[in-house]
């Protein structure tokens, strides 16, 4: 299976290339983001919960993602690998996908972290409140999107760093010029496992 999480700040452009990523490699996609505003939709009582929480920008608790995240793995084991976006956001997490996932006799096959400069997140994350609505992307929600992340999220990526699993890019740019990096990433992978088997 190929397993890969795709990472980066609020805005970074996780949700569009993980569009792009599973045309090409035929991937499910867990996005825990989706999965809560689905929640949300629906008004169940996750979704009231976790709205408060989605509005102020804060982190949904690690035991309900992990607990959503574990549902839709054992949902779709059947497939070609997953592509997890937006998950993990903590350690806790990181580590809990991996017992999941080794769980399933599986592993993540890399991490790949898009970076983009924090004045073109938030011009990015103004103009997506214009086009889609979101309820979480005005300028004081979106600021602390951003401190939890540099706060939380980002040592993630010391995590897949120590495992030799992180593979940084340049999340500027076109979408095609963005995905063709990715691509590249995820092509090597495959060489690398075909050639040392
Ligand atoms: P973005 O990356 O643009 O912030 P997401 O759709 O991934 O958007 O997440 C929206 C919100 O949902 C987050 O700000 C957070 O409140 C909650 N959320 C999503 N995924 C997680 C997660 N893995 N752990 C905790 N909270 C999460």
């Amino acid at each position: 299976m190929l397993n890969i999480v795709i990472f980066g700040p609020p805005g970074a452009g996780k949700g569009t290339q993980s569009q792009l990523i599973i045309g090409r490699y035929r991937l499910t996609h867990l996005s825990t983001g989706d999965i809560l505003r689905n929640e949300i939709a629906n008004e169940t009582p996750l979704g009231t919960e976790a709205k408060k929480i989605i509005e102020k920008g804060e982190l949904v608790s690690d035991d309900i993602v992990i607990g959503m995240v574990k549902n839709k793995i054992e949902g779709s084991i059947d497939g070609n690998g997953f592509i997890f976006d937006g998950f993990p956001r903590t350690t806790e997490q990181a580590e809990a996908l991996d017992k999941l996932l080794e769980e399933k006799g599986t592993a993540i096959s890399a991490m790949i972290s898009l970076d983009v400069e924090e004045t073109e997140l938030v011009k990015r994350l103004l103009k997506r409140a214009e086009d889609q609505g979101r309820t979480d992307d005005n300028i004081d929600v979106i600021k602390n999107r951003i401190k939890v992340y540099n706060e939380v999220t980002s040592h993630v990526c010391n995590y897949y760093s120590k495992k030799g699993k992180y593979s940084p890019v340049d999340g500027t740019g076109s979408i095609e010029e963005i995905f063709d990096r990715i691509s590249a990433v995820i092509d090597g992978l495959g060489k690398k496992r075909s050639c040392c088997g």
